[in-house]
């Protein structure tokens, strides 16, 4: 049996035994909408839970089993998690940083941190005994659910819409799942609340509005993220940690992660938490002094997997709770960060991912971050996943005859590039 309890609302407090629970918490609903949590017993968690126990773990999420929802016979694994953490010093000293890292996720099993969520997700799937699972999905979170759900070896429907990449949709349909597009994104949540209820299957991403995240087993999945920094960093928490805002699971789940090692004596400080954004709906919030977010303005963009115009109460509540906040960049400066991060370090990130690298740039230069502070960015998937927005911003490739001078001229054409003289 796992240590789980329970679930709490993180607005109200009211709490709830173990249950499937798609919509949050049922007594605080429309704008003030929040999330539930799962609740442990941390006093026997103590007592099993050893940091000494990890040596002798895989190096998987898994390892801090104690601490995540499932029972151990229902866990449904791809080996996730305990993805590298990588310093970057090249591209530390062109931003000023001596101690930037980042925690690169498209190391997982389909290439994002979403696999952390969908094998916790789909791990309480089959221990409630779902007959099968089901998302909506603008990409990396359909992918992984399908590929979990082949795993558990339950059926599996993806609602979506036609605006996002090839390749998401390739990897939702390759993993076996049935994926279906909706004329817009309301109209995918509305079809599948109404499957939900008809079906009675698992939900692992939410589906009314305005949302109050993901489930509350698979954003305990992302505590994991907040337990391995410590653990690769030592045991101690970074300063500063910086990720892409969509729903907020992450954000929510690593802090959550970090309270956790904080209250079993592993660390003795916890980062202070930033939310990067493209439209900044958390941003606004905390200028206008909210306890809800509200919807801003919004438009297209490359980081189209946290390019939402709202937000959740969680991600909210981590800024307030971490004395963090929150920061936009535009489309432009993710990608101009995108060439960077791979031309510097060698790390090929997706567009939705490189905007926390985009936030921590704007952050040094508006004197937000102190050069010695220890910041770990989140990277939450590949590149990989959307070459056609890139490749939009990389110079053709030249085609040139094969003698010396054609590649010369070719190469200072293309790329400005003059070979160092021999
Ligand atoms: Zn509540």
């Amino acid at each position: 049996m796992s240590f789980l309890t329970g679930l709490k609302c993180l607005r109200c407090g009211t709490e709830f035994p173990p249950q499937k629970m798609f919509r949050g918490c049922p007594n605080c609903r429309g704008r003030l909408v929040s999330n539930v949590a799962c609740t442990y017993d941390y006093g026997r968690i103590k007592q099993a839970f050893k940091k000494e126990l990890l040596a002798e773990r895989p190096p998987t999420m898994w390892r801090y089993r104690e601490l995540l929802p499932p029972d151990e016979e229902n866990i449904v694994s791809l080996s996730e998690g305990m993805t590298p953490l990588v310093k970057c010093p090249s591209l530390g000293e062109r931003l000023g940083l001596k101690n930037l890292y980042v925690k690169d996720e498209s190391r997982n099993p389909t290439w994002s941190f979403k696999d952390r969520l969908a094998s916790s997700s789909v791990s309480m799937a089959l221990q409630f005994g779902a007959k099968g699972v089901t998302a909506s999905s603008s990409g990396n979170h359909g992918a992984s659910t399908a590929a979990y759900a082949a795993r558990a070896g339950l059926d599996c429907v993806i609602f979506t819409t036609e605006d996002y990449p090839m390749t998401m949709r390739t990897l939702m349909q390759a993993y076996g799942a049935k994926v279906v597009s909706t004329p817009t994104r309301k109209d995918r949540w509305k079809l599948q609340e109404a499957f939900v209820e008809e079906y009675d299957w698992y939900s692992t991403a939410p589906f009314v509005h305005p949302p109050p995240g993901y489930e509350p087993y698979g954003v305990d999945g992302h505590k994991s993220i907040g337990f391995e920094i410590c653990e690769q960093l030592g045991w101690r928490a970074p300063d500063k940690m910086v990720a892409p805002v969509g729903g907020g699971g992450s954000l929510y789940g690593s802090w959550k992660g970090f309270g956790e090692f904080f209250d079993l004596g592993f660390i003795d400080s916890k980062p202070q938490m930033i939310a990067a954004q493209v439209f900044g709906p958390l941003k606004n919030a905390l200028a206008k002094g909210l306890d809800y977010v509200e919807e801003v303005p919004g438009r297209p963009t490359v980081a189209f997997s946290v390019g939402g115009t709202g937000g959740t109460y969680q991600a909210l509540k981590v800024l307030m709770d971490s004395d963090g906040f929150a920061e936009t960049a535009s489309d432009e400066e993710i990608m101009e960060m995108q060439l960077e991060l791979a031309a510097t370090e060698g790390i090929y990130a997706e567009a939705s991912g490189v905007l926390s690298l985009a936030v921590v740039k704007k952050l040094r230069d508006m004197g937000k971050v102190a050069q010695d502070e220890t910041v770990v960015a989140l990277l939450t998937s590949g590149g990989l996943k959307d070459p056609p927005t890139t490749q939009e911003y990389l110079p053709d490739i030249p085609l040139v005859e094969p003698d010396m001078d054609s590649l010369r001229k070719g190469l200072a054409e293309a790329y400005g590039y003059v070979l160092p003289s021999v």
